[in-house]
């Protein structure tokens, strides 16, 4: 009972750290699709966006945008009655994972580029008291730790915390499956 309820849990989370993924790479409007697509195949752009309450044009627009993250699979065929050409969408799930992993570890590496200049200067950031600039100790001298905006002070700034900070980020991301 418990390994099946926690079991559930993590697949709950994985998921939503798929759409999360979606709505950085692709936007925000792309979840409703993923969401409302997950389990179909073959579904025209009409009926998903008659479905999900939106307007074609975006939904096309989104779904060419997945596409390009190689998240959908589409083919078109002619309506007969119509006369039109109209697509039909598949999510391709594998995919996801993939793409979840490209941004996790992207994301990772910005992190501990961001960490090693935050430790590499560590104590000695100057940043103005109306928040203008933040530089290191080199570029501030080179000012006189006058703000180039707006001419204030510049102050001693303690980046311990921010070093925390970032180095939790990492870890917290390194730990998540996906
Ligand atoms: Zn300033």
């Amino acid at each position: 009972m418990q390994k099946a309820r926690s079991r559930s849990l993590a697949t709950a989370v994985r998921k939503s750290g798929h759409l999360q993924t979606v709505a950085e790479v692709v936007g925000q409007e792309a979840v409703p699709i993923v969401q409302y697509l997950k389990g179909k195949k073959n579904i025209s752009e009409f009926k998903i966006a008659e479905s999900i309450k939106a307007e074609v044009n975006s939904v096309r627009k989104m779904l060419y945008a997945m596409q390009t993250s190689n998240l959908v699979s589409y083919y078109r065929k002619k309506d007969r009655q119509k006369g039109w050409y109209i697509s039909y969408w598949t999510l391709k799930p594998e995919s996801f994972d993939y793409l979840s992993l490209a941004t996790k570890r992207q994301r990772l590496q910005q992190l501990r580029e961001r960490l090693h200049k935050e430790e590499a200067n560590e104590g000695l950031f100057y940043i103005c008291p109306s928040l203008c600039v933040r530089l290191e100790f080199d570029k501030a001298a080179e000012i006189s730790f006058k703000c180039p905006e707006c001419g204030t002070m510049l102050q001693h700034q303690d980046n311990i915390k921010t070093i925390e900070q970032l180095r939790s980020r990492i870890s917290e991301l390194e730990s998540k499956k996906n």
